[in-house]
Protein backbone atom coordinates (compact mmCIF):
# COMPACT_ATOMS: atom_id res chain seq x y z
CA UNK A 1 0.00 0.00 0.00
CA UNK A 2 1.19 3.11 -1.39
CA UNK A 3 -0.75 5.43 0.62
CA UNK A 4 0.15 5.23 3.97
CA UNK A 5 3.66 6.61 4.30
CA UNK A 6 5.69 7.07 7.24
CA UNK A 7 5.51 10.24 9.12
CA UNK A 8 9.43 10.42 8.38
CA UNK A 9 8.93 10.13 4.64
CA UNK A 10 7.40 13.79 5.24
CA UNK A 11 10.36 16.55 4.80
CA UNK A 12 9.33 19.40 6.80
CA UNK A 13 9.46 22.86 4.56
CA UNK A 14 12.96 24.13 6.28
CA UNK A 15 15.39 22.48 8.29
CA UNK A 16 13.82 21.04 11.99
CA UNK A 17 15.51 24.12 14.16
CA UNK A 18 14.93 23.37 17.98
CA UNK A 19 17.10 23.70 21.05
CA UNK A 20 20.11 21.60 20.53
CA UNK A 21 19.66 21.53 16.47
CA UNK A 22 23.00 23.11 14.56
CA UNK A 23 22.07 25.94 12.26
CA UNK A 24 23.94 28.33 9.96
CA UNK A 25 24.52 31.38 11.39
CA UNK A 26 26.28 34.49 11.33
CA UNK A 27 29.13 34.48 14.17
CA UNK A 28 30.05 37.37 15.33
CA UNK A 29 33.85 36.34 16.70
CA UNK A 30 34.74 34.80 13.66
CA UNK A 31 33.08 37.05 11.19
CA UNK A 32 31.75 34.44 9.05
CA UNK A 33 28.94 32.21 8.62
CA UNK A 34 29.71 28.95 10.45
CA UNK A 35 26.96 25.89 12.37
CA UNK A 36 25.83 27.03 15.18
CA UNK A 37 24.46 25.14 18.14
CA UNK A 38 20.59 26.53 19.31
CA UNK A 39 20.75 27.57 22.73
CA UNK A 40 17.42 28.96 22.94
CA UNK A 41 14.41 29.82 20.64
CA UNK A 42 11.52 32.41 20.52
CA UNK A 43 8.42 32.43 18.50
CA UNK A 44 10.12 29.34 16.23
CA UNK A 45 13.36 31.18 15.60
CA UNK A 46 16.79 30.70 17.34
CA UNK A 47 17.56 33.77 19.78
CA UNK A 48 20.92 32.64 21.27
CA UNK A 49 23.25 30.47 19.57
CA UNK A 50 26.89 29.08 20.33
CA UNK A 51 29.74 28.96 17.69
CA UNK A 52 30.52 25.46 17.17
CA UNK A 53 34.08 26.64 15.79
CA UNK A 54 34.56 29.19 18.70
CA UNK A 55 31.93 28.47 21.13
CA UNK A 56 31.22 31.93 21.81
CA UNK A 57 27.80 32.23 22.46
CA UNK A 58 25.82 35.59 21.01
CA UNK A 59 22.50 36.82 19.68
CA UNK A 60 21.61 34.84 16.74
CA UNK A 61 22.00 36.40 13.06
CA UNK A 62 20.99 34.90 9.81
CA UNK A 63 23.37 36.90 8.31
CA UNK A 64 26.07 39.52 8.21
CA UNK A 65 24.80 43.03 9.68
CA UNK A 66 20.86 42.72 8.44
CA UNK A 67 19.72 46.06 7.28
CA UNK A 68 17.26 47.54 9.76
CA UNK A 69 13.17 46.66 8.92
CA UNK A 70 12.18 49.75 7.14
CA UNK A 71 9.61 52.35 8.62
CA UNK A 72 11.51 50.97 12.02
CA UNK A 73 12.10 53.93 14.03
CA UNK A 74 12.35 57.59 14.36
CA UNK A 75 15.73 58.96 12.66
CA UNK A 76 15.09 56.38 9.63
CA UNK A 77 11.13 57.62 9.27
CA UNK A 78 12.43 61.34 9.88
CA UNK A 79 14.75 60.80 6.46
CA UNK A 80 12.69 59.40 4.81
CA UNK A 81 10.48 62.30 5.16
CA UNK A 82 13.13 64.65 4.01
CA UNK A 83 13.92 63.35 1.21
CA UNK A 84 10.07 63.32 0.18
CA UNK A 85 10.47 67.09 -1.47
CA UNK A 86 14.08 66.81 -3.13
CA UNK A 87 16.72 69.11 -3.15
CA UNK A 88 15.29 72.51 -5.53
CA UNK A 89 18.08 71.95 -7.63
CA UNK A 90 17.77 68.43 -8.39
CA UNK A 91 14.27 68.96 -8.65
CA UNK A 92 14.56 71.83 -11.30
CA UNK A 93 17.11 69.48 -13.13
CA UNK A 94 14.73 66.52 -13.32
CA UNK A 95 11.41 68.75 -14.12
CA UNK A 96 13.68 70.61 -17.08
CA UNK A 97 15.83 67.76 -18.39
CA UNK A 98 14.12 67.27 -21.71
CA UNK A 99 12.16 70.09 -21.68
CA UNK A 100 12.42 72.90 -24.50
CA UNK A 101 13.00 75.91 -22.27
CA UNK A 102 13.67 78.55 -25.37
CA UNK A 103 9.86 79.19 -25.53
CA UNK A 104 8.36 79.27 -22.48
CA UNK A 105 4.55 80.41 -22.19
CA UNK A 106 3.91 83.47 -20.26
CA UNK A 107 2.07 82.62 -16.81
CA UNK A 108 -0.83 84.39 -16.19
CA UNK A 109 -3.38 83.14 -13.74
CA UNK A 110 -6.08 83.60 -16.27
CA UNK A 111 -4.36 81.19 -18.56
CA UNK A 112 -4.59 77.31 -18.03
CA UNK A 113 -2.04 75.78 -18.23
CA UNK A 114 -0.82 71.72 -18.50
CA UNK A 115 1.56 69.01 -16.76
CA UNK A 116 4.92 69.45 -17.88
CA UNK A 117 4.22 72.85 -20.11
CA UNK A 118 7.37 75.26 -19.60
CA UNK A 119 6.24 78.50 -18.54
CA UNK A 120 7.31 81.95 -17.57
CA UNK A 121 6.65 83.97 -14.44
CA UNK A 122 7.39 87.67 -14.23
CA UNK A 123 9.04 86.74 -11.17
CA UNK A 124 10.29 83.59 -10.18
CA UNK A 125 11.30 83.27 -14.00
CA UNK A 126 10.83 80.04 -16.05
CA UNK A 127 9.37 77.03 -14.22
CA UNK A 128 8.06 73.55 -15.34
CA UNK A 129 4.64 72.62 -14.75
CA UNK A 130 4.62 69.78 -12.85
CA UNK A 131 1.18 68.67 -12.05
CA UNK A 132 -1.92 70.42 -12.39
CA UNK A 133 -4.33 70.06 -9.05
CA UNK A 134 -7.65 70.16 -8.52
CA UNK A 135 -8.80 73.58 -7.46
CA UNK A 136 -7.43 75.75 -10.28
CA UNK A 137 -3.80 75.43 -9.05
CA UNK A 138 -0.53 73.93 -10.58
CA UNK A 139 2.23 72.93 -9.10
CA UNK A 140 5.85 74.79 -10.66
CA UNK A 141 9.01 73.28 -10.47
CA UNK A 142 11.22 76.71 -10.89
CA UNK A 143 14.98 77.00 -10.50
CA UNK A 144 15.30 77.65 -6.69
CA UNK A 145 11.72 76.18 -5.44
CA UNK A 146 9.07 74.31 -6.37
CA UNK A 147 5.45 76.27 -5.92
CA UNK A 148 1.92 76.14 -6.22
CA UNK A 149 -0.31 78.94 -8.47
CA UNK A 150 -3.20 79.44 -9.37
CA UNK A 151 -4.44 79.20 -13.07
CA UNK A 152 -7.47 79.13 -14.97
CA UNK A 153 -9.22 82.06 -13.16
CA UNK A 154 -9.59 83.41 -17.08
ZN1 LIG B 1 32.68 31.65 16.05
Amino acid sequence: MERYKRISDYKPLGPAVRVGADVDAWCTKCKRMLAHTVLAMVRGDPARVMCNSCKSQHNYRAEKAKPRAVGSRGPRAKAAKSTAKPHPARAWQQASQDKNLSNPRAYSPKETFLADQVIIHGKFGIGVVQEVRPGGKISVVFEDDTRLLVHARG
